[in-house]
């Protein structure tokens, strides 16, 4: 029953009933406040944002507001118990051996934890006067960004904490510094971009959390952003005060000046000392290690947004699921820092051809050298989590498993360095991997070895982790404390020996403790000269007479606190350990990165030999040929459930300004969409350093990549389906340059047919003619198709079909020309429409296409191609034409169908119309 737990008045037992300081008692008389409330209020009063873990005995107590929101979030019991004020005291509480697992929910729920321990015994207090509470104090706060456990954290994703300052650059336009680290590995970078930027910047590293000045927060311009995404937590703003950030960052790094790891703005140094300001601040002064940052020059990874990751399902599903993804497809990693670096790479392929060059060597001296790769992820697969255990000790949070983990990571990376086979050195990311791996000093591997034992326990407090023979003291102080018996039987055989008296005894008793037990016959011979000066009589009884000696006495107190001091030896030898870990964490975090590297590298030319990948030729032009691409996602599954995915090739090179447009055409489930995302796909896989699903692939850099499909809802930001599909459509017409990919699917298509046809039709001249971008588009408006004959450097293509029997057959293959209709007719009838519904339909479209025929052409030659259309809307003719288009909109509008919501949005529309039209 709960109520066992102490009222917070009388707070005299913890719940396993073991006695807590009296002090923490009070009377407990209405409205007054008892000592400890006073001391809950005053730590709570010092971290007001957090939810308050409040120590008493063997539980974390929340109180008030804490405990309303945490009984809710966790499901568990709230009870009320004691007063505070007159008022009942809600109170929920987790037991301390759970809490990690509790923390753990409530930070995926975006709450953060403020630690308070007991930093006494309780007796401590006691001794102070029945009245002093047991001290405490917060000793960490636990927030999304800062987490360094490993039952907190995923091991196969990077948990980043960033920071987001703002300057202006321009009356209306700003610039942006991002800074981010991974404190449970040590990664620290930092970065300038604009809006747009920044926004993809966001989407590439999904932080676990972000700080920003209250300032930014509650700014009109990223306030909205920032408020839609997961974990934003703004902070007063001495955190970002750009004076002085400098600093801050030195202090952190203990050097006199930052300059030593680059020239950096004024607003890249405000992100980065606000990072490790909070770092601090959230460690309670404690400096994990941090890599100097290091910037990442603006364009050196392919900018992807966050509509286009998601659509294009790199890290996870749409329905938010790793399996099913890109990432998932071609993860072959064997480690957690494998699997990270992986997954870091495909979320910021790079846009130097060199670069990508580089990666792509290593991948292919992996696939030409089989055996070399066996034996590679062999030893890789022994390997431990090295950063992050090294990250732990570092804080004072590891235990005796970390220092296994440095051990054993280390033994992996002398022993990888070797398996490098020295014809594959010749690719430079591999030679400088094996430098890496040999960088720490082999010693320390030496010495963890000799001094851990074989079985380690969990915390360093239970003791038992240093090996038999390493240090004389402990083994000593062990051995009396594990063979009390042996040393007190050889003391008896010796004082049996020295006496002569062969039934000399030593017993043990709770009253005595340890005694020498002799007949009464005996005990006279034991009192009198020369045997009572070691001897010294204690007690008489009927039958025996019992003595002790000082040497037994000294035993006595030697094995009492031998347990003691077992435990004081191996926490000092842990400590030695870990200062030693920490003098040569820069070394340890070469060689874990280069694990890491040597993993991904070992394991994408695993993936390229088990699908028969080919490596890319990536080049600084606009280039785009792909022969008999897969889907490498697609691919794998239809693997399973058999059938052959056909390949198809792909090619969107025009000229050197500018790059090529596919107008897609075809039915629905032709395949169109799987053919517009595997182009975007391999370019991805050969931008990361991959080896891609083709016979062939010449990619010129991709530096923007867009993916957009039509319809897709986003009810949960309140936009409707159309509304979505424009805004993002607008995103890419306002940014892609010629450098840039994109993928349009069904632009269009979430609003009446004529109005997604011109909106397709304009979307298609203006990424032609202004963006000049290479494009993937797929559309059912054929009537597209026509817009070839116009745009030099519009290609159509189409998905064939079979017409059998009355049946579409997909023959998912891709070539010139237009598909000659839709077949929606022949597809829902597969997807089981009634017969007399298809039957009705198809009368309906004979008398459709009957009316509609040549509309298309007579666009093609009436309209003002796109030139004229595309001058800046200030040198648009004319009132006349403006109020025109806004009379006819307004006579599209039909209110009897319409919800209040699409109302109203044509309410905006017409008002942003007519605003136009006046300017
Ligand atoms: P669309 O976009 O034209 O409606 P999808 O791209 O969604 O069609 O493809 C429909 C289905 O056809 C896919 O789920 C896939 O199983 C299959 N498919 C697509 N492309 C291929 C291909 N090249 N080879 C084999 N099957 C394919």
């Amino acid at each position: 029953m709960t109520t066992a737990r102490p009222a917070l008045a009388e707070e005299t037992s913890d719940r396993n009933g073991a006695p807590v300081a009296n002090g923490d008692a009070a009377t407990g008389e209405a409205g007054r406040i008892t000592p400890m409330m006073e001391q809950y209020i005053e730590i709570k009063r010092a971290n007001p944002h957090y939810l308050l873990f409040y120590r008493m005995g063997d539980f974390y107590e929340l109180f008030f507001d804490d405990a309303e929101v945490a009984s809710r979030a966790l499901g568990i019991m709230l009870t009320k118990r004691g007063k505070h004020l007159g008022k009942d005291i809600p109170m929920c509480g987790v037991p301390v051996e759970r809490a990690d697992e509790y923390l753990h929910r409530l930070i995926e729920l975006g709450h953060r934890v403020a630690v308070c321990e007991q930093l006494e015994d309780p007796a401590e207090a006691k001794k102070r006067g029945a009245k002093s509470v047991v001290k405490r104090d917060v000793v960490r706060l636990v927030t999304p960004g800062t987490l360094t456990e490993d039952t907190l954290l995923d091991a196969t994703r990077n948990n980043y904490l960033a920071a987001i300052a703002r300057a202006r650059a321009s009356a209306d336009t700003s610039l942006f510094a991002l800074a981010w680290i991974d404190i449970s590995t040590g990664e620290f970078r930092l970065t300038e971009c604009d809006r747009a930027g920044l926004g993809a910047e966001v989407a590439r590293l999904e932080p676990g959390e972000i700080i920003v000045s209250d300032a930014l927060y509650g700014d009109p311009e990223l306030g909205s952003f920032l408020r839609a995404l997961p974990a934003v937590t703004p902070l007063a703003r001495d955190v970002f005060d750009g004076a002085t950030a400098e600093r801050r960052l030195a202090d952190y790094f203990g050097v006199a000046t930052t300059e030593a790891f680059g020239k950096f703005s004024r607003l890249e140094l405000t992100a980065a000392a606000a990072c490790v300001t909070y770092v601090e601040r959230t460690q309670l002064g404690k400096r994990p290690p941090l890599s100097p940052p290091a910037r990442e020059a603006a364009g050196a990874t392919l900018q992807i947004d966050a509509a286009t990751r998601a659509n294009l399902e790199l890290m996870r599903t749409l329905a938010g699921e790793r399996r099913g993804s890109l990432l998932a497809a071609i993860d072959r990693t064997v480690t957690a820092a494998g699997s990270r670096a992986l997954a870091q790479r495909l979320a910021a392929p790079l846009t130097d051809p060199q670069r990508i060059a580089r990666r792509l060597d290593t991948v292919e001296a992996f696939i030409t050298d089989a055996a070399m790769r066996q034996e590679v992820r062999l030893a890789l697969k022994a390997a431990p989590d090295l950063a992050r255990a090294l990250a732990r000790l570092v804080v004072g949070r590891g235990g005796p498993r970390d220092l296994a983990g440095i051990r054993d990571g280390l033994a992996a990376a002398a022993r990888l360095a070797d398996h490098l086979a020295p014809q594959a050195t010749a690719a430079a990311e591999m030679a400088e991997a094996q430098v890496h791996l040999r960088a720490p000093d082999p010693a320390l591997a030496d010495e963890l070895t000799r001094a851990l034992a074989d079985e380690l326990p969990l915390s360093r407090r239970d003791g038992g982790f240093v090996r038999p023979g390493c240090d004389p003291a402990l083994d000593e102080v062990r051995a009396l404390r594990d063979e009390s018996r042996r040393v007190i039987a050889a003391l008896q055989a010796r004082y049996a020996e020295d006496t002569a008296i062969r039934a000399l005894k030593i017993r043990h008793n709770n009253v005595l403790g340890y005694f020498i037990e002799v007949t009464a016959q005996h005990g006279d011979k034991l009192m009198a000269p020369p045997a009572n000066a070691t001897f010294i009589h204690r007690q008489t009884l009927a039958g025996q007479v019992r003595f002790t000696t000082t040497e037994l006495a000294e035993l006595e107190a030697r094995i009492a606190s031998a347990a003691d001091r077992a435990l004081k030896l191996e926490l000092e030898m842990f400590d030695r350990l870990a200062a030693r870990v920490n003098a040569a964490a820069a070394a340890i975090k070469q060689a874990a990165d280069a694990l890491a590297a040597i993993d991904v590298a070992a394991a994408l030319a695993q993936l390229a030999v088990e699908r028969s990948y080919v490596r890319p030729e990536v080049v600084p032009t606009l280039e785009f040929v792909v022969a008999g691409g897969r889907h490498p996602v697609v691919e794998q599954a239809l693997a399973r459930d058999a059938g052959p995915f056909i390949a198809n090739d792909c090619n969107l090179t025009a000229d050197e300004q500018a790059g090529r447009i596919w107008l897609l055409t075809g039915p629905n489930m032709a395949g169109k969409s799987t053919f517009l995302r595997q182009n975007a796909l391999i370019a991805v896989l050969a931008q990361m350093g991959s080896f891609v699903p083709a016979r062939r692939a010449r990619i010129g850099i991709v530096d923007r990549l867009f993916s957009r499909v039509g319809a897709a809802d986003d009810l949960a930001r309140g936009r409707s389906t159309f509304m979505v599909e424009m805004v993002e459509t607008a995103a890419i017409l306002n940014q892609a340059g010629s450098r840039a990919l994109v993928i349009l699917d069904e632009i269009g298509r979430g609003t009446a047919t004529f109005d997604g046809l011109s909106i397709a039709w304009a979307t298609i001249e203006h990424l032609h003619d202004v963006n000049r971008c290479r494009a993937l588009f797929a559309t059912h408006f054929h009537e597209l198709t026509a817009l070839a004959a116009k745009l030099t450097r519009l290609f159509n293509a189409t998905v064939r079909v079979k017409e059998w029997q009355g049946e579409v057959v997909f023959l998912h293959e891709v070539a010139a020309g237009a598909a000659d209709r839709s077949y929606g007719i022949q597809v829902a009838k597969l997807a089981g429409l009634p017969a007399a519904v298809i039957e009705r339909a198809k009368l309906v479209l004979a008398e459709l296409e009957a009316e509609d025929r040549g509309s298309a052409r007579r666009l093609i030659d009436d309209l003002p191609l796109f030139a004229a259309a595309a001058r800046p809307v200030a040198q648009q003719p004319a009132h006349d034409t403006a109020a025109e288009a806004l009379g006819a909109a307004l006579a599209a509008l039909n209110p009897d169908e319409m919800s209040p919501r699409e109302a109203l949005e044509a309410l905006y529309q017409l008002k942003q119309q007519a605003a136009e039209k006046d300017r």
